[in-house]
């Protein structure tokens, strides 16, 4: 079967991690600001992951008329609180400084890894908290055991969330990496040369069939919702034979990056603690 089940995969690191962190207090901050929908959603997934869990989750809601300064200081009393991780569920409306307000975060409670020291850390190959979603996408290729030293991997975006997190994990492994956007000509020259291919553009079916080659393994990150349905970046009914390897939309990444928060705050719980006993 060619079809990656990432809710499949990701209920199996799940039973590793509850059995982990069964004896730590985890805690989880979510921030909100402004009533998108969409995040909304986001929100009660990672709710009900943190139930499954039994980690104590906050979810913090706030109307789009809280100031920037108000916003900064509900972040330094979590930063100050015993709570394991904060983040800042995006998108946030335009009138923030979204990099204020991700690097207000205290860096070891950084569970989304958007703070500078941690990119900062991850470009320079040392250990990080690493965005969730390029997190969740090499989970699930070494869940396969895809070699990535060597191989021509193409990665079309390049958002600080998706594009350029995962492209620098991928140059860590020794991968050779070329990154497209929207600016990039002839795309299908770059796509038809992938080994691998991970489509992050939010594009409903930017990908056709005559763009990839036979045996590629595709990672389909794009979420685009058309007459209430959901599609990926990725033409998966004309594709599916000729990949290798390939995720759903719906069903793919999404679960992974959810899951990989969870990770994440483990992560946080075990830096602080570390921390902690050499201080
Ligand atoms: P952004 O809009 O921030 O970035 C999109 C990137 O795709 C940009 O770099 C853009 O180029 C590039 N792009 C857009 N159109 C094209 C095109 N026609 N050809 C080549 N490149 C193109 O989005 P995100 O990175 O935040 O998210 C990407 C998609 O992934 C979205 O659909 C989002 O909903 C989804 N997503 C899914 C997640 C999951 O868990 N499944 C998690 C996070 C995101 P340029 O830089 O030139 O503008």
């Amino acid at each position: 079967m060619n079809i990656i089940d990432g809710k499949k995969i990701s209920n199996i690191y799940l039973e590793q991690l509850k059995s982990k962190i069964k004896h730590n207090k985890l805690s989880l901050a979510v921030i909100q600001v402004g009533d998108d929908l969409a995040s909304s959603i986001y929100i009660k997934q990672k709710e009900n992951m943190a139930k499954e869990l039994k980690i104590d989750f906050k979810h913090l809601k706030f109307k789009e008329s809280i100031d920037e300064k108000e916003l900064l200081e509900v972040i330094t009393k979590l930063n100050k609180s015993d709570i394991t991780g904060i983040l800042v569920q995006l998108p946030i409306p335009d009138h923030y400084d979204i990099l204020t307000i991700q690097n207000a975060i205290d860096s070891k409670k950084d569970v989304d890894g958007f703070h500078f020291l941690n990119v900062n850390k991850l470009i320079n190959n040392k250990k990080s908290l690493i965005p969730c979603t390029a997190k969740g996408i090499i989970t699930l290729l070494k869940y396969y055991n895809i070699s990535l030293e060597s191989k021509n991997v193409v990665v079309i975006g390049r958002s600080n969330i998706v594009g350029r997190p995962i492209s620098d994990i991928l140059l860590n492994e020794n991968a050779t990496v070329t990154i497209c956007h929207s600016k990039t000509k002839k795309l299908r020259l770059f796509t038809r040369k992938a080994d691998i291919l991970i489509v992050a553009a939010g594009q409903k079916h930017l990908i056709k069939s005559n763009m990839v080659k036979k045996g590629v393994v595709i990672i389909d990150v794009g979420i685009t919702k058309f007459e209430n349905k959901l599609y990926g970046d990725v033409d998966f009914e004309k594709i599916k034979r000729k990949a290798k390897l390939i995720t759903p939309v719906p069903g793919g990444v999404g679960p992974m990056t959810v899951y990989s928060l969870f990770e994440n705050l483990h992560e946080a719980y075990l830096l602080q603690k570390s921390n902690e006993v050499v201080e």
